[in-house]
């Protein structure tokens, strides 16, 4: 696909960014858990899009908000063939295809009820590593290991 094709495909979009390639069924998640909606900027959220090369897919344009490479590769742990394009004045200004983060912090509780991290002050922080068939989170408080199902499904 080219540069131009994709452009033209979120038209809509002066400026922001656009989290494309996302699983279906995972945007209002990947909405929700970054709080996307909360920097008060208007969203556009596109679910079970057809794709060629998912099937369908879901996908997530908000405005006025560039996200930063280390915060777009935390959406990995969702979208792990996503990817986040940064725009400005209608043009593609970043194209970042997802990487797992080395870390993720202040968005997961850890699942370990009698890890620190839950009485003391603290962010959460796991160290992050994908093994050859699952994804390991390893809490920096309690050094519990979990696979990122089970983190990730922690309210
Ligand atoms: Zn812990």
């Amino acid at each position: 696909m080219s540069e131009k094709v994709y452009t033209r495909n979120v038209e809509a979009l002066k400026s922001g960014t656009v989290i494309d390639h996302i699983p279906a069924g995972q945007g209002l998640r990947i909405l929700r858990l970054f709080k996307l909606a909360e920097y008060g900027e208007r969203v556009t959220v596109g679910l079970n899009l057809s794709s060629r090369h998912m099937g369908s897919k879901d996908l997530i344009k908000v405005e006025n908000v560039a996200l930063t490479p280390a915060q777009a590769n935390e959406l990995a742990l969702f979208a792990p063939r996503g990817s986040v394009s940064v725009i400005e004045d209608f043009a593609v200004v970043r194209k970042q295809k997802l990487t797992l983060p080395e870390t993720v912090e202040g968005i997961f509780a850890c699942p370990n009820s009698n890890c620190v991290s839950h009485v003391e002050p603290v962010s959460s922080h796991f160290a992050v590593r994908a093994t050859a068939n699952d994804t390991k989170m390893k809490c920096k408080y309690c050094e519990k290991v979990f696979s990122k199902d089970i983190v990730v499904d922690v309210r």
